[in-house]
């Protein structure tokens, strides 16, 4: 997967904003030719109807059908990737719900997306990035993805 420096910059802004509470939004992007690896393109703030606490979020849906529809229908091809959570933590892990929520999405025909991404932003500290990625593969463990720059 490739995080382009505007997408994480997006998220970075979100995360600051939401002021010590947990929020997230959806990740959009493409596929390479041989779909082996997915280039983000974009990053959402929370749906309105999203809820969210010092511990916990709840991503709404308002909006949901009609935003994947329309980026279905986009010439370029984008897709649903998945998930961007902010813990404002310094270390930070998928919560249970996390993991049942990604596991939900993988099952779900709506998302058409049976291998999601969840990417945890934690409290930065100095400029560094304090991010974890991982990949919810449909019916399986979900796998770490580590860091490499290009
Ligand atoms: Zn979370």
């Amino acid at each position: 997967m490739i995080l382009p420096g505007e997408v994480e910059h997006k998220i970075r802004g979100l995360c600051a904003i939401a002021r010590g509470r947990e929020t997230g939004g959806i990740l959009v992007g493409k596929y390479t030719p041989n779909r082996a690896t997915a280039i983000l393109t974009a990053a959402t703030p929370p749906p309105r109807d999203s809820k969210a606490g010092r511990t916990w979020f709840h991503r709404g849906v308002a909006g949901l059908q009609r935003f994947l529809a329309k980026l279905w229908s986009k010439p370029s091809r984008e897709y649903y990737i998945g998930e961007w959570h902010h813990h404002p933590a310094d270390i930070v892990a998928p919560s249970t719900d996390d993991v049942r929520q990604m596991k939900r999405i993988s099952e779900d025909e709506n998302y058409h997306c049976p291998e999601p991404v969840l990417i945890i932003v934690g409290d930065g500290r100095d400029e560094r990035w304090n991010a974890r990625v991982f990949i919810f593969p449909f019916a399986g463990q979900p796998v770490e993805l580590q860091e490499c720059s290009m």
